[in-house]
């Protein structure tokens, strides 16, 4: 097992017993990585979607780690699946975003939030990928603000229609079940979740958008959505409470990209090591050089720092999962998964960045080992809630809901 991580599961099992099965899902993760690391090289330096995630994912059984064993998945703790995506992230943020996706703001959302029914439809099957989830609030007008959706649904008969488009959507155009987030035609409030089907009728991938800095093998598109009928059993959760449902799914989605950015600074520090200790100059390996040092020490602080925040996180989680419906347990969870993505994020772009700098010239060439984490982890401080938006939230958990700027 790859050493960091290692370590990290050593830690993991002070906090927890970790099972003779989760050991096994550690190999199984393993594994994977093993077959990706290479073809995700690739098509990164290609600027092209990684092909292999689904695929190799899929050959491992792994895309329903965090999915209860009662509909097929592994059904491993809140913890367990932080690690598991800790480890993927040494891949880089491409691989997260599609497990993440597809995991956390796609299954578990469905688990949460679907009738027996839909997790029978829907569940089990994503848990073996023959489902691929994709989640689509953000539109053009519409980010940071989901209130200002323009995407609309209007009922006809027993159906729903919806109308609208989607932008920046993860997973967009592979996934083939999107959860989409509308309003009620000429209505302000009452956000709907729907679980759209890729081949319904009116619905189109309009742009498999690939003019981005960074993240070239996660698949973001833009999609429209023109009058497509969704059948009432496939409203996810109750009419008029979808942004309950998307707040939750972004819980559970920001304890997935810290997990992830975990994992990318250990690839940094890993990079960076064999770097250091094999370039030579003024005489001596540049390790020995108090400045480099520097970095790593600063590379170590801010992913140790990351990584307590980001099992916090989960542990909190697996006292909630226990006692649904106490409010007081969802706001701390809230609360410290803002905290953990707000911080992990901007410490493995920094952490990303001294990695650049260790790697001096070869550092600025895409095909350094380190340089696609500083262009991928940026959007970490975007996506599932900005910078800005965390530290509105963060603040107002001390100041109070009344001074909640952002809403
Ligand atoms: C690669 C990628 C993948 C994505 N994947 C998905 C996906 O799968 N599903 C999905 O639904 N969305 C996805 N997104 C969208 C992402 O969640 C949004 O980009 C993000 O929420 C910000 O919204 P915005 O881009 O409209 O920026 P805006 O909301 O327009 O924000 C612009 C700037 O203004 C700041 N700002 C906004 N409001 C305030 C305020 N009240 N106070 C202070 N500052 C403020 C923001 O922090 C930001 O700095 C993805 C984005 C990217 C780049």
């Amino acid at each position: 097992m790859e050493t960091l991580f290692a370590r990290s599961v050593e830690d993991a099992s002070r906090l927890l017993k970790l099972t003779e099965d989760d050991r096994k899902l550690f190999e199984r993760v393993e594994a994977a990585c093993d077959e990706l690391v290479l073809p995700e090289f690739e098509r990164y330096v290609e600027r092209k979607f990684n092909e292999k995630i689904p695929e190799i994912i899929k050959k491992h059984k792994l895309m329903g780690i965090p999915i209860s064993k009662k509909y097929g998945g592994d059904g491993a703790r809140p913890l367990v699946h932080a690690l598991t995506l800790e480890r993927f992230g040494q891949l880089g943020l491409g691989v997260i975003t599609y497990v993440d996706v597809h995991q956390a703001l796609g299954s578990l959302t469905i688990q949460e939030w679907g009738n027996e029914e839909q997790k029978q439809r829907y569940l089990t099957k994503a848990a073996t990928g023959e489902v691929v989830l994709a989640y689509a609030l953000t539109e053009p007008e519409a980010g940071s603000d989901p209130s200002a959706l323009k995407t609309t649904y209007k009922k006809d008969g027993g159906n729903y229609y919806v109308s609208g488009s989607k932008y920046l959507i993860s997973n967009g155009s592979v996934a083939n079940k999107l959860i989409v987030f509308a309003l009620p035609e000429g209505q302000q409030k009452g956000v709907t979740a729907f679980l759209v089907d890729k081949d319904a009728s009116g619905f189109s991938v309009e742009m498999r958008m690939e003019e981005k800095m960074g993240l070239f093998t996660s698949d973001t598109s833009l999609l429209a959505l023109d009058n497509v009928k969704v059948a009432k059993e496939d409203v996810l959760g109750e009419e008029g409470k979808g942004l309950s449902v998307a707040y939750a799914a972004l819980l559970n989605g920001r304890m997935g990209i810290a997990s992830g950015c975990l994992g990318v600074m250990e690839d940094c520090i890993n990079q960076v090591k064999e770097r250091v200790t094999s370039r030579t100059q003024f005489g001596k390996p540049i390790g020995k050089h108090q400045l480099i040092q520097r970095h790593i020490a600063t590379m170590v602080a801010n992913l140790e720092s990351s990584r307590w925040l980001v099992y916090q996180v989960a542990l909190k989680k697996e006292e909630y999962d226990n006692n649904r419906g106490n409010l007081e347990m969802r706001t701390e969870v809230d609360r410290v998964s803002a905290v953990a993505k707000y911080v992990s994020s901007r410490a493995a772009y920094n952490t990303a960045d001294a990695a650049v700098q260790c790697f001096g010239g070869f550092g600025y060439s895409i095909l350094s080992p380190v340089t696609k984490h500083l262009l991928d982890t940026r959007v970490a401080r975007i996506y599932e809630g900005t910078d800005e938006i965390m530290e509105l939230k963060i603040a107002s958990t001390v100041l109070g809901r009344e001074f909640e700027a952002y809403k």
